[in-house]
């Protein structure tokens, strides 16, 4: 059994335990701000992609409008062509130049056509972009909505436990001072293990896994514990870690008792 050697104890183990639990209280404060801060970069992400793609959309729908301008305008110089032919017509002296004429005004009204097909194609694929325009403008402004609401959020969360956060630092700094100087060798082995371990749980009481037989469990790992162990740790006069994970155990009992007394 891996134990490690201090002076007072049942003392030391009480000022871990607080420490512990302040930690605790702290990553508790630091959860609760969840995933927001990358909810809101998401957001941010696809409000930039929208963005870039109406930009697209509307030099895509200039471009069609200024061709669908030049269509209007060639087909009106065609129809004054088409009218002054027609006149021309009129007044022709022999077949052979009917015969031109005619020619010409016929390719004249199949152009004049073939514009205005051309306009109506323009004219759908407008439409089409326009509509998908303004879905895409009502989705941005939903995610701009969305980013504002996030931020908001995450601002009264900030505002709710900034004071906390800062009272909880400062009890933290005291009490590792406390215990550095008492047992240094304790405290930088206690910092290690918080900084490595999930959670920054260096110390974590041992959970009954079973009731009918009283058995208890690494409150980490939870892998069980002897029943020698088990024992030795009720006694709290030595300080135990876990043989697989490295945290130091203790007794659930004396856990709650001190987490409950402290404020
Ligand atoms: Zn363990």
């Amino acid at each position: 059994m891996m134990t490690i050697e201090t002076t007072a104890v049942h003392d030391r183990l009480v000022e871990l335990i607080q420490l512990q639990v302040l930690y605790n209280r702290m990553h508790a404060l630091q959860q609760k701000k969840g995933d927001l801060p990358e909810q809101i970069e998401d957001f941010q992400d696809k409000a930039t992609a929208l963005n870039h793609s109406l930009q697209e959309l509307s030099s895509q729908l200039r471009q069609l409008e200024s061709d669908i301008r030049t269509l209007h305008v060639s087909n009106d110089s065609l129809r004054d062509h088409e009218i002054k032919l027609q006149k021309t017509l009129m007044a022709v002296r022999n077949e052979q130049e009917y015969y031109k004429i005619e020619t010409e005004l016929r390719e004249t009204r199949l152009t004049i056509e073939k514009n205005l097909r051309d306009i109506s194609r323009l004219q759908a694929r407008v439409e089409s972009l326009r509509h998908r325009q303004s879905e895409e403008q009502k989705r941005l402004e939903e995610i701009r909505r969305l980013i504002a609401e996030k931020e908001a959020q995450l601002a009264e969360i900030h505002r709710l436990t900034h004071q906390q956060e800062e009272e909880l630092q400062e009890r933290i700094k005291a009490l590792s001072e406390h215990i550095q100087e008492m047992d240094v060798r304790l405290f930088r082995l206690f910092e290690r293990r918080r900084r490595s371990l999930r959670g920054g749980q260096a110390l974590v009481p041992v959970t009954v896994i079973d009731d009918k037989e009283g058995r208890v469990a690494c409150g980490g790992c939870y892998t069980l514990l002897p029943r020698q162990l088990q024992w030795e740790l009720m006694q709290r006069n030595k300080i135990f870690v876990c043989e697989n994970c490295g945290r130091i155990l203790v007794d659930h009992t004396l856990f709650e008792e001190v987490a409950v007394s402290m404020p």
